[in-house]
C-alpha cells in the first residue's frame, strides 16, 4: 500500500528586514566580506522527498547532492515504520533518555545498533555530530592527548576543542607521522591517549588505513575511536561500516555512526564496550542533557537497520556502480584526488571554479553541489557527486560525460 503524498502548505520567504541593532551590526561586514570571497550560500527549498531526483527552489535536477546512499531517506516503509511508531509512543520523547525519555522503540534501536556493529551496546544521540562532541568530550579532558586526522569532521574538530585536551593533528591518512606524534608524546606523560578518525572521509571520498590504525593504536596504548557516519550501512557484508570490511572489530575501542545518512533517518550513536557505553551514559552530556529523539524516528531507523539484512545488493550496486563511475571519470583524466568509494569529489581549485563547474552541471539537469571553504582548505574546493543506489548505470554514463564536456570550457 503506497503511502499517500501529502500537499503541505508552500512556504514564502520574507524580502523586507529590519536594520541590525548596533551591538550586532558587525555581522554586516562580515557578510559581505564572504560575499567578496565567493563564499556566500543561499539555502535551497527543496519540495518532496530525497530520491534519483530532487526538486530545488523548484528545479527538479537529478540528485546528487544527498547522503541518502542506499534511497532509504524518502522510503515508504520507513516513513510507515515512523508512523507506527508516533502512534504507539507519541509523537515527543518528552524528556532526556535517563530521566523518561528512553522509550523501547530507543531501547529496540540501540540493541539493533548493537547487533549489527557485533558490539555489547549502543548509545543514541539525536545526531552524529552530538554523538562525536559528547564522546570525545568524555573520553578526554585537558591532562590528555588526541591524534586527530587533518581531514576529520568538524563534529570531531568541536569535540576536540570542548574537551580541551591537547590536540595532535596529522596529516591526512599518514601512519608514519601518527606514529612519530605517539612516540615523542612520551614525554610529559599523557594520562590518556585518544586517537580519533573519519573511517570513509567526506569531502574526499578516501578511506582511512584501519589496519595500521589498530596496530598504532595497541602499540601505543592508545584508546582508538572511528567515526562511520558514510561508511554506516554501505561497507562489510552486514553493511555495518569498514571497520566490518576492514576485520578491525577487535583493534577499534569506539565506533561513532549516524542514522542520517545511508539509513535515511536521524540520529547518531556511539557502540563498543558494555561498560564503557554504561559510562558514557553518566558522562555524555549531550545525552545527558538533551531531549531523547522522537521515538517514531527510532522506529524508522530500526527498520533501515532491517533493511541492510533483507537489501544486501543496494550496497553492493552503489559500490559496483561507484568504482566504474570514478574509472571512467579517472581514464578521462579528471582528477579525483584519491577518492575510493561511493563519495566522488571533482577537484576545482578555486571556490569561483568549483561554483561554475556546479552551475553548469545544474544547466545539464545535475544538482552536484560545490564545497567550498569552510568545509575544505582555501584552494582546495569540488564539485562532490554523492552517488546512490537510485542511480542507474546510465545516469552516471551522463553525469560522466557531462563532467568530461565541460572540462573543456574555460
Ligand atoms: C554527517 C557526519 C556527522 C554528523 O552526523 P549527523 O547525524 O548528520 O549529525 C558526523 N561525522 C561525519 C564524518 C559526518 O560526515
Amino acid at each position: 500500500m503506497p503511502c499517500r503524498i501529502e500537499t503541505l502548505e508552500k512556504p514564502a520567504r520574507p524580502t523586507a528586514f529590519a536594520p541590525l541593532p548596533q551591538p550586532l551590526a558587525w555581522i554586516e561586514a562580515d557578510m559581505l566580506a564572504l560575499r567578496a570571497r565567493g563564499l556566500e550560500r543561499s539555502q535551497r527549498i527543496r519540495s518532496g522527498r530525497q530520491g534519483d531526483a530532487v526538486t530545488l527552489d523548484g528545479r527538479p535536477l537529478i540528485n546528487f547532492g544527498s547522503n541518502d546512499y542506499l534511497g532509504y531517506a524518502g522510503d515508504v516503509r520507513l516513513t510507515k515504520a515512523a508512523a507506527k511508531g508516533a502512534c504507539a509512543e507519541g509523537f515527543g520523547a518528552g524528556a532526556s533518555p535517563l530521566v523518561s525519555g528512553h522509550s523501547e522503540s530507543h531501547e529496540l534501536l540501540e540493541q539493533s545498533i548493537a547487533r549489527l556493529l557485533e558490539t555489547e551496546a549502543a548509545l543514541l544521540f539525536s545526531s552524529g555530530f552530538a554523538a562525536n562532541i559528547a564522546t570525545i568530550a568524555a573520553l578526554a579532558g585537558p591532562d590528555d592527548i588526541i591524534f586527530s586526522d587533518a581531514r576529520n569532521h568538524a563534529s570531531i574538530i568541536d569535540g576536540c576543542r570542548l574537551s580541551q585536551a591537547t590536540v595532535r593533528i596529522y596529516p591526512h591518512r599518514d601512519m608514519a607521522a601518527l606514529a612519530t606524534l605517539l612516540a615523542g608524546d612520551r614525554d610529559p606523560v599523557a594520562r590518556r591517549k585518544l586517537i580519533v578518525s573519519d573511517t570513509l572521509f567526506s569531502m574526499d571520498g578516501t578511506l582511512a588505513p584501519l589496519a595500521s590504525l589498530c596496530e598504532i593504536a595497541h602499540q601505543y596504548q592508545a584508546i582508538l575511536m572511528v567515526d562511520e557516519a558514510h561508511a554506516t550501512g554501505v561497507f562489510g557484508p552486514r553493511g555495518s561500516g569498514l571497520v566490518e570490511k576492514s576485520n578491525c572489530n577487535d583493534g577499534v575501542h569506539l565506533r561513532v555512526g549516524t542514522l542520517s545518512k545511508a539509513l535515511g533517518a536521524a540520529g547518531g550513536f556511539v557502540a563498543g564496550h558494555q561498560a564503557v557505553i554504561h559510562w558514557l551514559r553518566h558522562k555524555a552530556r549531550a545525552s545527558i542533557f538533551s531531549t531523547a529523539h522522537p521515538p517514531s524516528i527510532a522506529a524508522a531507523a530500526t527498520r533501515a537497520i532491517g533493511l541492510l539484512a533483507e537489501e544486501p545488493q543496494r550496497r553492493k550496486t552503489l559500490l559496483d556502480n561507484a568504482a566504474e563511475f570514478r574509472d571512467r571519470l579517472l581514464s578521462a583524466g579528471i582528477d579525483l584526488g584519491e577518492a575510493e568509494a561511493q563519495i566522488v569529489p571533482i577537484m576545482a581549485g578555486t571556490a569561483e571554479a568549483a561554483v561554475r563547474l556546479a552551475d553548469r552541471l545544474a544547466s545539464n539537469g545535475f544538482f552536484v553541489p560545490a564545497i567550498r571553504p569552510p568545509s575544505v582548505p582555501e584552494g582546495r574546493s569540488l564539485v562532490r557527486a554523492s552517488l546512490s543506489w537510485h542511480h542507474t548505470v546510465e545516469t552516471l554514463q551522463r553525469l560522466a560525460s557531462t563532467i568530461e564536456a565541460l572540462r573543456h570550457e574555460p
